[in-house]
């Protein structure tokens, strides 16, 4: 899905959210476990406030699994609660009930002692274009879809979709933007496709990848592309450049190598993976 984000749709996208949210016990802020910081919207703690929230590492399937672990940490540290799931293959999808129980558990527990009945934890997911927001809601609704509309307060036929019988997850995801003033999340973000129509150049882009490879994961780099040696250096990068344009051969008819194909193979290389499981955001870089 690609949105074109203006300010007028900010503000309607971030409206939408503030409704949904008086409906709910619980935010589950959906992130890429490659980018826990950059694909994050940048107003989100505005936006949440003060309502529980569990922040989902999704794709962690895509995701180098030490740095996962420690940005969980990370986030636990800082007091908020994170798990990682798959929701493609729906693995983890466990742990989000769990995790959202012992966050609302003291309200829970306040709820017992005054005689109610806690009923099925009301949820909903916000987060930036495609994180995996309808992959997770699907994955979630498979087994049980009981549509349950209707309820006090819900305007629009807001639908909630079952998960067992502690979680109930409106049908609709809040959609915020990206981080779009920040160079280096954007670079990040169009790296791991979150953003298709991206308006910076192939070229840099490849740039982008293959410096930070460098510098996080260069055997990964000389594996790849049979190098010996990786360096940061301008000549360096021009000289890889020309190695895989070779490897790969592919020329402009001049009979230079195709820095634009050789761009767009690096970049691909990186999306599907051909580089290995790949965490763009470090913990140490915070
Ligand atoms: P949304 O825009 O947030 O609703 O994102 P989508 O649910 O449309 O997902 C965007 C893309 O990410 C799709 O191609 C999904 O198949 C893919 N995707 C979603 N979750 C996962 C996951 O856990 N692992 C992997 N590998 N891909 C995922």
């Amino acid at each position: 899905m690609t949105i074109q984000w203006f300010p007028g749709h900010m503000a309607k996208a971030r409206r939408e959210v503030t409704e949904q949210l008086k409906l709910v016990d619980i935010v589950f802020e959906l992130v890429d476990a490659r980018l826990p910081l950059s694909s994050r919207n940048p107003m989100i703690d505005e936006v949440i406030q003060h309502k529980p929230r569990l922040l989902i590492l999704n794709k962690a399937d895509l995701a180098d699994s030490s740095e996962t672990t420690r940005w969980i940490q990370y986030f636990k540290n800082e007091g908020t609660p994170a798990v990682a799931i798959n929701s493609f293959q729906g693995q983890g999808l466990q742990a989000v009930t769990k995790a959202a129980k012992e966050i609302l558990e003291p309200r829970i527990e306040r709820m017992r002692k005054r005689g109610i009945r806690p009923g099925a934890i009301r949820a909903m997911i916000v987060g930036i274009p495609n994180v995996g927001k309808s992959t997770l809601i699907n994955r979630l609704a498979k087994k049980n879809v009981a549509k349950t509309g209707n309820k006090p307060g819900v305007t629009k036929a807001q639908q909630w979709i079952k998960y067992g019988k502690e979680l109930e997850l409106l049908d609709t995801p809040g959609i915020l933007w990206p981080k779009f003033e920040d160079k280096e999340a954007g670079y990040k973000l169009a790296i791991t496709g979150a953003i298709k129509d991206t308006l910076l150049n192939m070229e840099d882009l490849a740039l982008y990848g293959l410096r930070f490879l460098e510098q996080k994961y260069p055997n990964r780099l000389m594996e790849r592309y049979g190098i010996s040696t990786v360096g940061t250096e301008q000549d360096e990068i021009i000289k890889l450049f020309d190695h895989i344009g070779a490897r790969r051969n592919v020329y402009t008819t001049g009979g230079e190598v195709d820095y634009d194909k050789v761009s767009e193979f690096i970049v691909q290389d990186i999306r599907n993976e051909l580089l290995g499981k790949l965490t763009f955001d470090s913990v140490e870089d915070k």
